[in-house]
């Protein structure tokens, strides 16, 4: 093949990326594309780190020899629009697993097979790719986690695949095909591989310090893997066989099993996914807007939800508390939560995130369905010593020890600053 092109979507990486290595064995000439598609908005933060790996991944190609061309408009128009321009051959993509993705594959393969363009998707979004693994009995994907975590473990990995040495593009492309960057340094590719370098030497003590708030002690690469500036393939590689590796791989697991479920049940995000459960809820706007703002009066709940604002990230242990509590206490549905998250999160994705909303809330895939987190309870579990709550909520930073999580027992100067519980269900 002389010339092929990639469009990359959410695979912003040239390590261990299959649908790059493969058109860069294949072609003499490769045409590495990103199109800004204006249907899938994102928050300013989210836009902001894109931008920063759409930056990262034009200097590694450059780097190599190529270039990114970016393009703004329908992925698919534009993309056949790259193609027949260069006279490609074929158009890889890294396959992905929500509705709007497949139905961008499909009506690329259809646009593509109009055009006589070969069309080809790869692996590379998650560790094993959704519906490769199917449980006895024929149902399209798992709907627990146990028997797929088991069936994870003893499944065969594909291969990795190393970056590309060269890449070349065709002669003479448009000069307005190309951008020039000034990304955010803290995003895209190279940010990630130096995260991961740092944060393996913490792996040992992962095991016991991933639920602890106050020490952050995780890794901190879910945008990087969100965005794909890292392989999650090769993370899992990268910590196999290490001291403390065990529940990483699990939570890598957790990942990839709610890949599966968005890609059996593109519903994900607006229905319950639970046949015949509860799903009605009170319409709390007051209480809604005092979640999402963090002033509930719960303090674990309110560091949680300002962690949120302020950093575009949360604790997986105060996405749990701050969740349950919206769901299971104030009684919100959790879409409305699962969307201000959505909005926020840098690392928000529609598998993960609503995912993980409609287990908390019961709607989802946990066998525990009527579940609820004491927030008290798990505040002296996770913040023994109140120092989670005393760096979010500074109008309780003065107060000492564990009494911080108890509003009811704070002093009247602390009152006046802070709001009473909503919910007072929470001892
Ligand atoms: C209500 C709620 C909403 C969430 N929304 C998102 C979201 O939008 N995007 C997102 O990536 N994660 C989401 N999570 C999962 C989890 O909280 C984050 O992945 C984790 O906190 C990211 O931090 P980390 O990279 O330091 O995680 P680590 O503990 O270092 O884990 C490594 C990686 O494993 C994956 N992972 C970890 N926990 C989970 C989990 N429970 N489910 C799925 N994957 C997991 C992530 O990709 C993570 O980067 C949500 C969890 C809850 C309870």
């Amino acid at each position: 093949m002389n010339v092929a092109a990639v469009l990359f979507t959410r695979d912003l990486r040239v390590h261990d990326n299959p649908a790059l290595s493969a058109s860069a064995r294949a072609a003499e000439h490769v045409v590495p594309m990103f199109v800004h598609d204006p249907s899938l908005p994102a928050g300013e933060a989210r836009r902001r780190f894109l931008a920063g790996c759409l930056a990262d991944l034009a200097s590694a190609l450059q780097r190599r020899g190529g270039d990114l061309v970016e393009l703004h408009g329908d992925p698919v128009h534009e993309a056949i629009r790259v193609a027949k321009a260069v006279g490609a051959a074929g158009i890889a993509v890294a396959a992905d697993v929500s509705g709007y993705a497949r139905s961008r594959e499909r009506r690329l393969a259809a646009a593509c097979s109009a055009e006589r363009i070969a069309f080809r998707t790869f692996p590379g979004v998650t560790v094993v790719p959704p519906g490769s693994l199917r449980p006895g009995g024929g149902g399209s994907h798992y709907k627990v986690f146990t028997p797929f975590h088991r069936a994870w473990q003893a499944a065969s990995w594909r291969d990795l695949c190393e970056a590309p040495r060269r890449i070349s593009l065709p002669a003479d492309l448009p000069k307005s095909w190309f951008r020039s960057h000034s990304g955010d340094g803290a995003a895209g590719e190279s940010a990630a591989r130096e995260r991961l370098s740092a944060w393996l030497t913490h792996l040992q003590v992962y095991p016991q310090m991933h639920d602890d708030l106050a020490a952050d002690r995780t890794s901190r690469l879910s945008p990087y893997l969100h965005f794909g500036c890292l392989s999650p393939r090769e993370l899992a590689a990268r910590v196999d066989g290490r001291p403390g590796a065990e529940p990483l791989l699990r939570q890598l697991c957790w990942r990839d099993f709610y890949h599966q479920v968005l890609f059996a049940f593109p519903q994900l995000r607006r229905r319950a996914y639970r046949p015949g459960v509860e799903d009605s809820w009170r319409d709390e706007r007051d209480a809604l807007e005092a979640w999402r703002s963090g002033h509930t009066g719960v303090p674990i709940v309110d560091a949680g939800m300002r962690q949120l604002l302020a950093e575009g990230w949360m604790h997986n242990r105060a996405r749990l508390i701050t969740a349950s509590y919206l769901t299971k206490h104030l009684g919100v549905d959790w879409r409305a939560g699962g969307d201000h998250f959505f909005d926020l999160l840098l690392d928000g994705d529609v598998a993960n995130n609503y995912g993980n909303w409609q287990w908390v809330a019961g709607t989802g895939n946990d066998t525990r369905p009527y579940r609820r987190f004491n927030p008290l309870r798990q505040a002296e579990r996770f913040d023994p010593e109140g120092e989670y709550v005393r760096r979010y909520v500074p109008e309780l930073a003065d107060i000492p020890g564990k009494a911080v999580h108890e509003p009811w027992k704070l002093p009247p100067s602390a009152r006046r600053r802070y709001p009473a519980p909503l919910a007072l269900d929470v001892r």
